[in-house]
């Protein structure tokens, strides 16, 4: 998702607390942003901020940062957070960046669990390390989750999505549980909470694949 260049969008996120500026220069003490040693997930991918609000207004004491590659994009989820839903949250802040740096804005095992949520394609095979359930991205994930740490994936793209669960197994990761119809699934919908893309695809029909690996 890439939206139109929004020319107030960087003099907003620059003047807005809940965007890090900095994040290099956190690595390691990520904590301090929150003012507590709550664990910390991230969503890689954040869009437009629906999920991610959602579930910092649902788990008060887990911290949330949100990581979206365009500032346009990035721009619509802090226009969300100063609504009267979400602007209290103590728990949620947002980082403009590639999440090919991860390793170099996160120390190892400072995230406690990884999103993805309707990560783009890709569709070409020679754009295949640029999809967020390669192995490429996976090692990366390797380096700032702890042993046994989890990468909560969902899409209603099934190619993308048999090629996840390949990778998760070649990376030597292990699958917890995985779904092809998520929200006709009790288990696994439990507690679920819907991004702007899943909205739009389940309302069109498409089943909702989610799968949930462990690092190794
Ligand atoms: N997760 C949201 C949802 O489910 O509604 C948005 C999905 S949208 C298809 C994918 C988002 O991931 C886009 O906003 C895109 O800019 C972002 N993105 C893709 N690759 C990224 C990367 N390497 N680092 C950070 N953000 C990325």
């Amino acid at each position: 998702m890439r939206l139109r260049n929004i020319p107030r969008a960087e003099d907003t996120l620059q003047a807005h607390f809940t965007v890090i500026k900095n994040p290099k220069e956190l690595r390691g003490n990520w904590s301090s942003v929150f003012e507590n040693t709550h664990p910390i997930r991230i969503e890689i991918g954040m869009g437009k901020g629906r999920f991610l609000l959602n579930m910092a207004k649902t788990y008060p004491n887990i911290n949330f940062i949100g990581i979206e590659r365009y500032s346009s994009v990035l721009l619509r989820a802090v226009e969300k957070f100063d609504t009267d839903e979400f602007a209290d949250l103590k728990n949620i802040r947002f980082v403009c960046m590639d999440a090919r740096e991860l390793p170099e804005v996160f120390a190892e095992s400072e995230i406690e669990q990884i999103y993805l949520n309707f990560s783009d394609p890709w569709p070409k095979a020679r754009h295949a390390k640029r999809r967020l359930t390669s192995t490429e991205f996976l090692a990366r994930y390797e380096k700032v989750l702890p042993p046994q740490g989890l990468v909560e994936f969902k899409t209603d793209n099934t190619p993308l999505f048999d090629f996840s669960l390949e990778q998760v197994k070649e990376a030597g990761w292990t699958l917890q549980a995985f779904t092809y119809d998520l929200h006709h699934n009790a288990e696994l919908n439990h507690g679920n909470i819907m991004t702007e893309y899943e909205e739009k695809f389940s309302s069109k029909g498409n089943p909702i694949n989610k799968l949930i690996a462990i690092r190794k």
